[in-house]
């Protein structure tokens, strides 16, 4: 993998594709500048070697129209105020201002393009608007790991127009690395714990998985379709009937591969899909009609506990709770804790994937484990063992 660390920025020119896809509020101001902080090391390495750096982001969804709403001057403040330094603003990502203003570019200094989906042509993948950015620039590096799943003309078609000066920026390096530590060179004993609603939504990581852990604790609203499988009784517990075939062949094959499954063992039961629901703990196989499980019992969190605090590499997407409701938040948290406690114990948790990071960062487990993962849909496809066209491009 080469990264910027592996060139000398010294008098040359990197386009650097970020993703500044941030939120903001109803005046456009930035909510939450995580992306912004993350890629400070990526643009801090080429403005100290002597370079210079062009960032290139959307923002939004623009459909190909240029917009007030989805400018990125909206957010320039900002970005300057993250780095510590003044940021050019180039009011189009194509045309003569953009030629003079990449021209003139000296050694230091850090120029951010407009909105590169005010033109379809970045979505569509399309050569001819790739390679007329490609000029503005010695080198290209991509540092937007949240976009790598995608084969857009910044994210990936452009790198074709740098055969030895195209890199991965630090982020995308250290996402990498985090996923290759949990599926390819993880110590052992391997964990993953896969949460959340469905198990239609999760089969193709787990499936991916299988040949590289040794337990598998599967929690939430899916482990339902697992305990029907088995001959359990639910009550109204969220269930995917048509996937409980799928269960079982899980369940089998995770047997073939020695890997332990743990589904949880007791729940806490409610009477209705509210957080003023009346509640109770109760065995996960005996849920009478009328009740449904909407978190993990304290018999399921001592269970996880004990696994977790036995495994040197952790990978947790998704919540084994209806966690935005208070009162069933209880097992996400108490899971969260574990995890936390393992990794000061020597353990590498990662945790991503999907909307993982919004449960971890409301209880901030975002400080208590060893990584999480920047990017939903980039980390979801990597975990299910998809190349993403991002990774493949700078890599090829
Ligand atoms: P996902 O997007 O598939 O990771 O699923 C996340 C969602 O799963 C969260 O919104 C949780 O509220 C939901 N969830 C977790 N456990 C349960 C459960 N026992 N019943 C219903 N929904 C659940």
């Amino acid at each position: 993998m080469k990264t910027v660390n592996d060139f000398n920025f010294k008098d040359k020119k990197a386009l650097v594709r970020v993703d500044f896809n941030v939120p903001q509020s109803a005046d456009l101001k930035v909510t939450d500048n995580t992306r912004i902080q993350a890629v400070k090391p990526t643009v801090e390495k080429i403005l100290n070697d002597g370079g210079s750096v062009i960032l290139m982001t959307h923002l939004g969804r623009p459909k190909g129209k240029a917009s007030e709403e989805f400018s990125l001057k909206n957010i320039v403040s900002e970005i300057e105020e993250v780095f510590g330094k003044k940021v050019m603003f180039c009011a189009d990502c194509l045309g003569e201002e953009a030629n003079r203003m990449t021209t003139e570019l000296q050694p230091g200094s850090i120029l951010l393009l407009e909105n590169l989906r005010f033109y379809n042509e970045e979505e569509e993948g399309d050569t001819a608007f790739a390679e007329k950015i490609s000029k503005y620039a010695d080198a290209y590096v991509n540092d937007a790991f949240g976009t790598a799943h995608r084969a857009h003309a910044s994210t990936a078609i452009i790198a074709q127009y740098f055969p030895s000066t195209k890199f991965f920026g630090l982020l995308m390096a250290k996402e990498l690395e985090a996923v290759e530590k949990v599926l390819k060179k993880g110590e052992k004993p391997v964990t993953a714990i896969i949460g959340g609603s469905k198990v239609s939504s999760k089969i193709t990581i787990i499936e991916n998985m299988l040949p590289a852990i040794d337990n598998l604790i599967i929690g939430g609203g899916m482990a339902f379709t697992f305990v029907k499988a088995l001959g359990g009784t639910i009550g109204n517990s969220i269930v995917e009937e048509d996937k409980m075939d799928l269960a079982l062949d899980i369940l089998a094959r995770a047997k073939a591969g020695n890997v332990t499954v743990y589904l949880p063992v007791d729940v806490i039961g409610a009477d209705e899909f509210s957080n003023d629901a009346e509640t109770k703990e109760i065995d996960i196989y005996e849920i009478p009609e009328g009740w449904m499980g909407l978190d993990a019992g304290p018999k399921s969190q001592k269970l996880f506990h004990d696994v977790i605090m036995n495994s040197r590499t952790i990978l947790w997407n998704g919540p084994i709770g209806v966690f935005e409701m208070p009162n069933f938040s209880a097992g996400t948290v108490a899971l969260g804790n574990s995890i936390a406690e393992s990794t000061v114990l020597g353990a590498f948790s990662l945790v991503g994937g999907g909307d993982s990071v919004a449960f971890v960062k409301q209880f901030g487990y975002d400080e208590k484990v060893s990584y999480v993962s920047t990017g939903g849909g980039a980390m979801l496809e990597s975990l299910e063992g998809k190349e993403l066209p991002g990774v493949k491009a700078v890599n090829s």
